[in-house]
Parts: C-alpha cells; sequence; structure tokens
C-alpha cells in the first residue's frame, strides 16, 4: 500500500456546466491570474467568457484535488511550442511541472483533467454534429470512422469518435493513451479524456481539497 500522503496516481477528470462552476462557493474569478484577465477582456461574447472563466476555474478544482495545492496556487500557464510565447497553446502547471493537465469549454458545458502524465479531455454538447465527412476523414482514422459512420446512430457515434480524437490530440498524441469516453446526460454532454493510466470521472460540487495540504 502506497503511503497516505503520496499523490495519487489515477488521473482525475470532471465535466460541469458553466453556471455550476461559477455558482461553486469555493471558485471566483478573483483566483485567475492577471494574464488570464487580460485575455478574458478581449473576449466580446459574454456567453463565451464564462465558458472560459468557468473552465479555467474548473481546472482549479482538480488540480487542487489532485496535489492538495489551495485552488489559488492550482492555476494552470500556457505555453505555444509553434510561437514560443506563454499565454496560448498547451496548459501546464509551473509548481508542478511533471503532472499534465487539460482543459475544455463549448457553449455551456466545461471540462478539466489533471494526471500524473500526458492527460487530454475534450467536453462538447450531446447535441452537437461535428462533420462533414471530409473534414472528420483528415482528423480521424479511417476504420473507425467508417465503422461509426455505418453503426445505428451514426451522429453520436461520430461525436463520439471526435471528442476522443480531441482528447487524445490534446494528450500529445503518443502511444501508449488510454481514452475513456462517457456521456453525462444530466447536462447533454460528451466527454472523453485521454491519459497513459486509470481515470477518475468526479463530481465538481465535491470539495475542492480532497487532501489536507
Ligand atoms: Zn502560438
Amino acid at each position: 500500500m502506497p503511503p497516505r500522503d503520496a499523490p495519487p496516481v489515477t488521473a482525475l477528470a470532471v465535466v460541469a456546466t458553466t453556471g455550476e462552476v461559477l455558482d461553486h462557493p469555493a471558485l471566483h474569478e478573483g483566483l485567475l491570474a492577471p494574464w488570464e484577465r487580460r485575455r478574458l477582456d478581449r473576449i466580446r461574447v459574454p456567453s463565451r467568457r464564462d465558458d472560459v472563466i468557468a473552465a479555467r476555474l474548473l481546472v482549479r478544482l482538480c488540480v487542487a484535488r489532485f496535489t492538495g495545492l489551495p485552488p489559488e496556487a492550482s492555476g494552470p500557464d500556457q505555453y505555444c511550442d509553434d510561437c514560443r510565447r506563454y499565454g496560448h497553446g498547451r496548459p501546464y502547471l509551473s509548481r508542478r511541472p511533471e503532472l499534465g493537465v487539460s482543459l475544455s469549454h463549448a457553449d455551456g458545458l466545461v471540462a478539466a483533467a489533471v494526471g500524473p502524465g500526458p492527460v487530454g479531455v475534450d467536453v462538447e454538447p450531446a447535441a452537437r454534429r461535428p462533420g462533414p465527412l471530409p473534414v472528420l476523414r483528415r482528423l480521424l482514422p479511417g476504420a473507425e470512422l467508417r465503422e461509426a459512420a455505418a453503426g445505428p446512430d451514426p451522429d453520436a457515434a461520430l461525436l463520439r469518435l471526435w471528442v476522443r480524437g480531441e482528447a487524445r490530440f490534446k494528450a500529445g498524441a503518443q502511444e501508449g493513451l488510454r481514452l475513456l469516453d462517457w456521456a453525462d446526460r444530466e447536462r447533454a454532454a460528451v466527454a472523453a479524456v485521454a491519459a497513459g493510466g486509470p481515470v477518475a470521472v468526479i463530481a465538481c460540487g465535491d470539495p475542492v481539497s480532497g487532501r489536507p495540504g
């Protein structure tokens, strides 16, 4: 048995509505870093701005649960390998660079994940129709795509493939990733996580800090 205070090796993922996160008593916009708030100032659509705030808060909840760090110390930084600039691109935790972290938002839904290695998460409204097919063909494996398109519910199957593909891409699309996807019927969401090991799906309403700091 590992020591009681050893970090869990199981990655954590969480899906919520933007409203649930913004109503969470322990999460508020004041937790965001100045660079994150500057980025928010450039978002003109209020609902999209809320989604981005909620995703950035939810990732703090997830990281706080995983690491025992307080939410104010659990925010992700971002670095873009293409532009070699900070503030966008791949998220990472400067205090725990060995961990993987990922976030996603789409039309009132948000998701976050953290794990002991590369991790990727994606959430989409269950009613969304990915496509068109020629675009999907470029992005998704042909055999899986044909199978999904030929099945009894091609729209749902293609959306599932899509969120899996996005999660895998965000985790770096490397070998050995395990993919977990699920339908969150209460929130009319479909989500997927890619991680190197097991994943536990936690609830947004759980306490922010799962382990004493
Ligand atoms: Zn860039």
